[in-house]
């Protein structure tokens, strides 16, 4: 199955699972499957700072010339995700498990949310 036939699968119901497959399958295709997974780091990087930029961009006064250069905070934010999605797949990490996992200590935990004192800015 090719990478148009893939994602025309995709539904707005599928579960976190089918797009982690789905993630791992198109990755395959695309050639990027056995990457090491330092580079793979380092793309999840670059994907994080570009996606810093494009809300930068979008929030925050910028050059209006460069405004081109830079994808939208969507496009960014499935970036990360996506690359996110394959270095669990590299690690043979099920992204569902590993956040109901994590979800299960962070709900135990006591959230302290402390108050930024700005009397002195
Ligand atoms: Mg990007």
């Amino acid at each position: 199955m090719n990478q148009k036939e893939l994602l025309k699968q995709i539904k707005t119901t599928d579960s976190l699972y089918a797009i982690q497959k789905y993630i791992g399958k198109v990755i395959e295709i695309r050639g990027f499957a056995n990457n090491p997974l330092e580079e793979e780091l380092l793309l999840l990087t670059e994907e994080v700072g570009e996606l810093a930029k494009a809300v930068r961009k979008e929030k925050y006064p910028v050059d209006n010339k460069k405004l081109k250069n830079y994808d939208s905070i969507e496009s960014e934010i499935a970036d990360v995700f996506i690359v996110l999605t394959s270095i669990c797949n590299s690690l043979k990490i099920n992204l569902y498990d590993a956040i109901l996992e994590k979800e299960q200590e962070n709900i135990e935990r006591t959230w302290q949310k402390i108050k930024k004192d700005v009397s002195n800015e």
